[in-house]
Parts: structure tokens; sequence; C-alpha cells
């Protein structure tokens, strides 16, 4: 069985299209069953086996049993990386692919993974396959933000955003473009702190992505995260930080699709604002994603919206502490 699988909707050359999403269930990121990012229960969902070849094509018949005639985007995620031989062997990957071609109706394929798995024989691998349906092909990192240092020290992704650009930049050479996720508000950084962190990203990471994903962070089980979490020390980002970065953002590269779907939106554990506007902010948040039209991002308000400000204009000076809850 995957570990999920659902159907929805994303942009697909600027027109709204049916998706698939999978989560294979493979042995996992390599990286989270070592040092792990802080913000990452992923590992959780892991195989206690290594899945065989059988078994990752019978996933993927289970998860297409999902999909409609007019499933037009496939993404693929194993909460590790789609080029991790050692979670989807080259072979399972390619029949995988030609699966997904055989279904008829796909135009394109996403699928994510940690930039040091990019290389031009897997691209090479997965383009000779998708490029016989005319398919196209695109790549999803998890950069989380530019600087490595927050990257480092706040998140312990493991690499570094010149890494990425390589990967980045392998791909573009051979026609694959590059989706970026932005980690809004890892921990250990006020709510102003996380804010800029995700402009300067964006601004940096513009020239390699033609998706950015402003991913929020949400506190996940087992994670250093939680832990901070429950000894109030950890605050998951206001929604009214992703409507502000994403106007300023959309405005300033208009060519870029920017993209955000609040996991857990509302709850204490996810993004959230003042309780009243939560299911309102998130879904704005979630047509704007769809349209790309700034307009909606203009076109929502609460009372917690001058209280957002406060916290923005004083939580640099808080110690390290949040200031609402
Ligand atoms: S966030 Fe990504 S790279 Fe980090 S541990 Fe989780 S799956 Fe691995
Ligand atoms: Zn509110």
């Amino acid at each position: 069985m995957p570990t999920a699988v659902w159907t929805g909707h994303d942009l697909l050359n600027g027109k709204p299209v049916e998706t698939l999403t999978i989560i294979f269930c493979t042995t996992g990121c390599y990286w989270g069953m070592g040092e792990g990012c802080t913000m990452c229960g992923y590992v959780n969902d892991s195989a206690d086996s290594k899945p065989s070849d059988d078994d990752l094509l019978a996933q993927f018949a289970r998860a297409a049993d999902k999909s409609t005639p007019r499933t037009s985007l496939i993404k693929i995620f194993t909460s590790g990386s789609f080029f991790d031989e050692g979670e989807i062997p080259s072979l399972a990957r390619k029949r995988i692919l030609e699966a997904i071609g055989e279904m008829g109706s796909v135009k394109k394929v996403v699928a994510e993974t940690r930039p040091e798995f990019v290389t031009e024989i897997r691209l090479h691998d997965t383009l000779a396959v998708l490029d016989r349906y005319d398919i196209s092909f695109e790549i999803a990192m998890g950069l989380e933000t530019s600087n490595d240092t927050i990257r480092n020290d706040c998140i312990n992704k493991g690499f570094t955003f010149a890494e990425f650009i390589r990967a980045s930049q392998t791909a573009a050479n051979m026609g694959v473009t590059t989706k970026a996720y932005l980690l809004l508000k890892p921990p250990f950084l006020s709510e102003s702190m996380a804010v800029d962190d995700m402009l300067s990203s964006i601004s940096d990471t513009a020239p390699y992505a033609s998706t950015i994903s402003l991913n929020l962070c949400n506190v996940q089980n087992g994670t250093l995260v939680e832990e901070l979490y429950n000894h109030k020390d950890y605050r998951p980002p206001w929604l009214w930080s992703a409507v502000t970065i994403l106007r300023t953002a959309k405005a300033k590269y208009s060519h870029i699709t920017f993209m955000s779907d609040p996991v857990a939106a509302g709850s204490k554990r996810g993004p959230h604002n003042c309780g009243e506007c939560d299911k309102d902010v998130a879904q704005v948040l979630r047509d704007f994603s769809l349209s790309q039209d700034i307009g909606i991002l203009l076109d929502v308000d609460c009372h917690c919206y001058s209280l957002w400000e406060k916290v923005i204009e004083l939580e640099d000076y808080a110690y390290g502490s949040y200031l609402i809850k």
C-alpha cells in the first residue's frame, strides 16, 4: 500500500488540471534515518523492510485506481527521494514511469528528490521513458531556504544552496524544470525573521525555479520542532505571514508560479491566526495557488491582522519567546 494517495487540482501551463498525488511507501529518506531534519516526521511513514520492485509497482497500481481519464499531472513523493536508488531502484522507477505513460492522460510528472540524487544519468533514464509518451518532467526539491546558516542550524537539512543550484542547472540543461519548496518559519526564528527569510529566499531562488511552493511549518510527531513546541518554544507561522509573502513575491516575480497548501491550518500545531479567520485565510492561499490572482490575497481581512503586525514588530525583542499563541 502507498503511504497516501489523493486527487486534487494544480496548475499546468497556467490552467487548473486534475492531479494525482502518490506517496510511495519506501524505506524512507536516508537523511531522515540518520540525522534528519528538525521538522520532519516522515521517517514514521517508512516501511519496515525494503519493498521489492513488484511491491512498488503494486503501490502505483493501487494509486492509479484513484485517477480519472482527466488526470493530467502526477506528483510523486516517497517521504524521501524518488531518485534515491536505495528507495526506488532504477528498474522500478522505469516501470512506474512507463505505467504512468500507459495511463494515456498524463501530461506532466513531478517527482520529489534531494539534490544530491539529481544526476544526468537519472534524468536521462527518466526522460527516455517520459519523452516516448510526450510527458514533461519536473523535479521538486525541499530547498527550505536559500540561507545556508538557517538551513544548517535551524533545519539540519544537510545540503547547501550551491548543491540545489547545481541540481536545478543540471535539470534545466536537459529541459527539466524545478519546483522549490521553501519552509516558512523553521524553529529558532521570530515571525519577522521568518518572513524576511522567505522573501530573500524567493529572490535567490527565482532564477532556478519555475514554481515555488511555500510550505508553512507544522508540528509533526517525534521531531525537534515538537519538543520545542511542547516547551512553548515554538509557534507555527501566522497565515498572515504567508499572505504577505505571496503578495509581495507574486508582484515581483509574476512569471513564477507560487503555491501554498497550508497543512493543518487552523490547528494549534499548524499555521494559524486568531482561530476565527483561519479557515478563510487558508482557503485564500489555496485559491491564490490555483488562480495566481494577487487580488484574492488582497481581499481578506480580520481583526487579528493588526495583532500579527504587532508580532512582526515586537517579537524580535522577546528573547526567542513567541508573543501570541
Ligand atoms: S525533510 Fe526531506 S530531507 Fe529532511 S528528513 Fe524529511 S524527507 Fe528527509
Ligand atoms: Zn483572525
